[in-house]
């Protein structure tokens, strides 16, 4: 039997006032909303948190937007790709209840002018090179979290620092949501899911291979007992230069809480690393010693 086709296709809505009133009913009722936030283009990656999501509270809420807030002015917020019936299906696959999918300008009407900003944790590593990244990406959860008022949302550790930085703003601001954070789904090769692998070329998408690679490498040399922050770089910049089209942006070991440097690996060390392969910037990370 194809599943796809026996799942019954998620309600939809585009209308932010809908939607919080959609929620707010279901809140009244006493349903418990689990929540998905996301940018769309689904993979395997994003439908491990709905699978999370659906053995958790009573209806599961997928947000699909394309966030024009968190893509600076020459990043690639035209081409990132979108198709919403092929995500509807998808979502229809792990038992999503309801779509919110809004327009940018009903999320930011004219006059818009409110934002939310985690200082700290958004000054390194994607915050360094994206400089307001971070606020687009807080700003437009906290509003999500305020439309749907979920009580648990679900992200990724693929985007790492998000997640603590989202942790962070959650428990600053004594926002009533459970964050639960999930491992990275990865490729049969090790290619970390992302929406934008689709643009990478062949010659591209074989390089892109360089940076699970390296992390496997460096995780590798820290099993072995490097402790040298400086020397496991070393040997992840070599592996990724090494492949054509690649423009390191940030080869980091960072505290997993603090996301401060450190020099010598420990338990709490996760390398991180940002690189664009041709024009497409990919991101990956991993814990060194788990
Ligand atoms: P995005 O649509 O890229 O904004 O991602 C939406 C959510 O899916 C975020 O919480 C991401 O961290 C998560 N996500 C994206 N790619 C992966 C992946 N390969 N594995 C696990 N979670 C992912």
């Amino acid at each position: 039997m194809n599943t796809a086709l026996s799942n019954k296709p998620p309600e939809v809505i585009h209308d932010t006032a809908s939607m919080q009133q959609r929620c707010l009913d279901l809140r009244r009722e006493g349903k418990q909303i689990s929540f998905v936030p996301t940018m769309g283009y689904l993979h395997e990656g994003h439908l491990s948190l709905m699978r999370a999501g659906k053995t958790k509270g009573d209806v599961l809420i997928l947000s699909i937007f394309v966030n024009p807030t968190q893509f600076g002015p020459n990043e690639d917020l035209d081409s990132y790709p979108r198709d919403l019936d092929r995500d509807l299906e998808l979502a229809a696959t792990v038992g999503v209840d309801l779509v919110y999918a809004p327009l940018p300008q009903d999320v930011y009407p004219q006059g818009y002018a409110t934002t939310v900003n985690v200082n700290g944790l958004t000054e390194t590593l994607c915050g360094a090179s994206r400089p307001k990244h971070f606020e687009g990406v807080t700003t437009v959860v906290n509003k999500l979290f305020n439309i749907i008022q979920p009580d648990t949302a679900f992200f990724g550790q693929k985007d790492f620092q998000q997640l603590a930085v989202i942790r962070k703003m959650v428990n600053d601001l004594n926002i009533p949501v459970e964050i639960v954070g999930l491992p990275i789904v990865r490729e049969e090769d090790g290619l970390a899911m992302s929406s934008r692998n689709v643009n990478l070329s062949a010659a591209q998408r074989a390089s892109a291979l360089s940076l699970s690679q390296s992390i496997n490498q460096a995780k590798e040399l820290a099993h072995k007992g490097e402790t040298n922050v400086q020397s496991i770089l070393a040997a992840v910049r070599t592996m990724i230069e090494a492949m054509p089209e690649t423009a390191i942006d940030y080869l980091q070991v960072c505290h997993q809480l603090t996301l401060a440097d450190q020099t010598v690996v420990d338990r709490d060390s996760v390398l991180l690393l940002a690189v664009k392969v041709g024009t497409t910037r990919l991101i990956d990370n991993s814990f060194l010693l788990d």
